[in-house]
């Protein structure tokens, strides 16, 4: 698979990522497995991991300001 923004070659990384939940919730997700361009840096998730962040961010405490999370396989 290539970048959508430069066609450059995407690889497979494991990072750190906050998502923004709701209007003031930071919920950061680690060890999460996305695709980074070599060049532009520019990532994408996978859909199916795309799918499991969002039962994680589901759960999420609805108080909290933030939230640190890991992404379990
Ligand atoms: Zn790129």
């Amino acid at each position: 698979m290539n970048c959508r923004i430069c066609g450059g070659k995407l690889e497979s990384v494991i990072t750190d990522m906050p998502f923004k939940v709701r209007n003031n919730s930071i919920v950061i997700i680690k060890k999460l497995p996305l695709l980074q361009c070599k060049n532009c840096n520019e990532y994408l998730i996978e859909d199916a991991v795309m799918e499991k962040v969002d039962e994680i961010l589901a759960r999420v405490d609805q108080t909290a300001e933030l939230e640190v999370l890991s992404y379990a396989v």
